[in-house]
């Protein structure tokens, strides 16, 4: 017997037409603001950060029509509990040289927004013209450092969210909506 899917402890927080159209505008929001920035030849360069931006990433820049390029870096933290502090690791740097470029960053999902700030400040080192920050999912509740976000697609309650590029153990990625897992609320 199939197994059903998605598994009934999802529950629908927003639909895929939902979503769709959300990121569909902001990426048209995003795109007239950047029409007036960009020089002449001059290419935006959006920075996703994997594995959970990948989705919105993709969305989101077939939405902008201007000139832009596309990188990746892939980040992972660790909490010490002995320090009560988190560490960063960079597990695939940029490609791209970001000096003297106008930078958009591109997340999933703005958590306690520690990933975030340090990517950020690294960015910031780089000496880039500008940087500004897309999420798809922003959980404010629960933050705990300051956090600037130039774009949201949508303000979240704090529960655990899957889909659209959010995972539970590198399952449901590929979920074209967003649910939050049963148990998480
Ligand atoms: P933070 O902002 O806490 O430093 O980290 C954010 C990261 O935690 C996100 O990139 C994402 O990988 C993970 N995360 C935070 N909230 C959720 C959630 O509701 N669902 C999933 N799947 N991942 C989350
Ligand atoms: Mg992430």
């Amino acid at each position: 017997m199939n197994t059903p899917f998605p598994p009934p402890d999802l529950t629908p927080v927003f639909s895929p037409e939902v979503v769709a159209q959300r990121v569909k505008d902001l990426g048209t929001q995003i795109a007239t603001d950047y029409r007036s920035l960009l020089e002449p030849q001059e290419l935006l360069l959006t920075i996703g950060i994997l594995n959970g931006a990948f989705i919105f990433l993709a969305d989101l820049v077939r939405a902008m029509d201007i000139p832009l390029e596309i990188d990746f870096v892939r980040l992972t933290s660790y909490q010490d509990r002995l320090e009560s502090s988190n560490y960063v690791v960079m597990l695939k740097n940029l490609e791209k040289e970001i000096k003297n470029r106008h930078v958009l960053v591109v997340e999933d999902i703005a958590d306690c927004g520690l990933t975030l700030s340090w990517l950020l400040d690294y960015l910031r080192q780089m000496g880039p013209k500008s940087i500004r920050l897309a999420v798809a999912f922003n959980k404010e509740e629960r933050r705990r450092v300051e956090l600037a976000i130039d774009y949201v697609g949508f303000n979240v309650e704090k529960d655990f969210l899957v889909g659209y590029g959010l995972d539970f153990a590198q399952s449901y990625r590929h979920l074209p909506g967003v649910h939050k897992l049963k148990a998480s609320s």
